[in-house]
């Protein structure tokens, strides 16, 4: 086989990262490295990618593969052993020294390390936790690392994953066993749930109060995971289920959804268009409303099993639940406020400040949300209420978006 330039490698290695969406928004970075070449140079936007941190701030990360070669043969991915992508490794000492490259010219952040799983998956893991350990002990490197971590490899080795990344994720794939039982013949749906267990068991134990010697953190920013969206028949109320159960039982950070993307050659089995965007969007908006506005998953659901694609989950809730409504926003509580389409965590705050001093009129909570034409009908203020609005058979057409951008 040629050789391949590193530059080369590093092109072939960020493409085949893009299908992870652990790194919640990609882009590409238009700087060029001091002589416009080599392997600083991010032309094309080479593993770029932006993330955010546990703190809120979005940082960007190298975002590549070890090695795209792959044993096992998912048939949902472009680097399965049956597929003909081109293919390209890196050794340990490549990735530590683009990432040191690229981190001393203000590129990145931090590295995002995932791969095919080549010979066994501890040979793997344990190449990849060589890269993290190299970096931190021989480097003393400071930035944010995101390792993946390969479900079948020794406990030990995950457990040194966790010492040296400030994120581990493990894939869940899809969101039902018997699916990737059918589509990933090498992979086991409960042994990716005993090392998620096992992770979040040495995350506690890291944290743990009251021991006279506390062990080293592990993985600081906890633990993510990434379902495939569209690629079997799950529907979006499977998918939430799922979910749900992994932030339950295992406290994840995040599940991150990845609308399924059609690649060459593949089985019968498996679509041959990919889900609308849009799906993938509302999937994150009804997560975020679990998770963040005290919303269960059978109400965000409705009775249909899947999401209404032409308006966010919380508008169709209340449009669903138009008894609840309207609320009068000088009386209503936190939690009820929440419930309001179109209103974050952030100016539902504000509103509950400002009204220790006054009651609110329209034109405040104007000035503390956006969108107040689609808010009207659901609220109530001191110089506003909407009558027979919030029950008006026209109420869907009038907050539905004239376009849907995503799809
Ligand atoms: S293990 Fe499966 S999903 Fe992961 S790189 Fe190999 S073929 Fe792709």
């Amino acid at each position: 086989m040629a050789t391949l330039t590193l530059k080369r490698k590093l092109a072939i290695l960020s493409d085949a990262a893009k299908y992870d969406a652990s790194c919640a928004s990609s882009g590409s970075s238009k700087r060029d490295s001091m002589g416009g070449k080599g392997m600083g140079s991010t032309d094309g936007g080479m593993g770029i990618c932006h993330a955010y941190a546990p703190d809120g701030r979005c940082i960007s990360l190298l975002k590549i593969l070890l090695t795209n070669f792959c044993v096992y043969d998912c048939a949902y991915c472009v680097n399965r052993v049956s597929s003909n992508t081109p293919r390209a490794r890196f050794s340990v000492e490549e990735v530590v020294d683009l990432t040191l490259g690229f981190y001393r010219r203000n590129y990145i952040e931090g590295l995002f390390l995932s791969s095919g799983i080549i010979r066994s998956a501890d040979y793997t893991m344990e190449s990849m936790v060589r890269v993290a350990r190299t970096l931190r002990e021989t480097h003393d490197f400071r930035g944010y690392i995101h390792l993946k971590v390969i479900p079948e490899a020794s406990p030990t080795l995950v457990e040194q994953a966790g010492l040296y990344a400030d994120r581990v994720s493990i894939n869940i794939e899809l969101p039902k066993d018997d699916s990737l039982a059918a589509l990933a013949p090498e992979k086991d749906a409960t042994g990716i749930k005993k090392a998620m267990g096992a992770v979040r068991v040495s995350e506690e134990a890291s944290k743990e109060k009251g021991r006279k010697a506390r062990p080293p953190k592990f993985a600081p920013a906890g633990q993510s995971t990434q379902m495939i969206v569209g690629a079997d028949d799950a529907t979006d109320g499977a998918i939430l289920k799922r979910s749900e159960g992994l932030y339950g039982a295992y406290r994840l950070r995040r599940v991150y959804y990845s609308a399924f993307s059609p690649i060459p050659d593949s089985t019968a089995r498996l679509p041959l268009a990919r889900p609308p965007l849009i799906r993938e969007h509302r999937l994150y908006q009804a997560d975020w409303l679990m998770r963040f506005y005290g919303f269960d998953r059978a109400e965000i659901i409705g009775e249909t099993e899947d999401l209404d694609l032409t308006v966010d989950p919380k508008m169709a809730w209340a449009l669903r639940n138009r008894g609840e409504f309207p609320m009068d926003v000088n009386v209503a509580d936190r939690e009820r406020l929440l419930r309001v389409p179109g209103r974050g965590v952030r100016a539902v705050d504000r509103i509950l400040d400002v009204r220790r001093f006054k009651r609110l009129e329209l034109a405040d909570v104007k000035r503390l949300s956006r969108g107040i034409e689609k808010l009207k009908p659901f609220l109530v203020c001191a110089d506003w209420s909407p009558g027979a609005l919030t029950d008006s058979a026209g109420l869907p057409e009038r907050v539905r978006p004239k376009q849907l951008e995503l799809f």
